[in-house]
């Protein structure tokens, strides 16, 4: 199965990523409605990418107590409808995968399976991968580095 990969020491912090997202998902160009985070560090002098993990056993899923979450395939869902906007799933999460702004919860939805943030990183930072030992390695590393943050 394909998922989104992220490479923080190729990106640069241009947040081309965010935009499109957002315009894609709510018609406004603004990195904050996107579903990947850049997050900068002034004093160390990098960018990361902050964007859901599509977990197998997640957080988000286990405290919805409307059922709105369900992992599917390669992507945890998010039925707008059964959705009540209550902010567990944001408080939950340990990744920083889901975030709320403007009263939406952002998550990404892989874009059903094509991201187009992907199309729009031009350095390489984001990649939609076939899952390998390899990369499944070193996505726990960041996923536990994100963790001691
Ligand atoms: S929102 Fe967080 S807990 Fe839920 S699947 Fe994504 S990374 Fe995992
Ligand atoms: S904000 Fe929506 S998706 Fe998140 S926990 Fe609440 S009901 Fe579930």
């Amino acid at each position: 199965m394909k998922y989104l990969y992220t490479y923080p020491e190729k990106c640069t912090g241009c947040k081309l990523c965010a935009l499109a997202c957002s315009l894609k998902h709510f018609g406004e160009c603004n990195p904050k409605m996107g579903a990947i985070n850049i997050v900068r560090d002034e004093f160390e002098r990098y960018e990361i990418q902050f964007v859901c993990l599509q977990c197998d056993d997640a957080e988000c899923v286990r405290v919805c107590t409307k059922k709105a979450l369900r992992k599917e395939g390669n992507v945890v869902i998010r039925d707008e409808k059964k959705c009540i906007r209550c902010r567990m799933c944001v408080v939950a999460c340990p990744y920083a995968g889901v975030h709320s702004f403007k009263g939406k919860i952002i998550k990404c939805d892989t874009c059903g399976g094509d991201p187009l943030c992907v199309k729009f990183c031009s350095t390489g930072a984001l990649k939609w991968e076939e899952e390998s030992m390899e990369i499944t390695e070193r996505r726990k590393r960041l996923a536990s580095a994100l963790l001691k943050r």
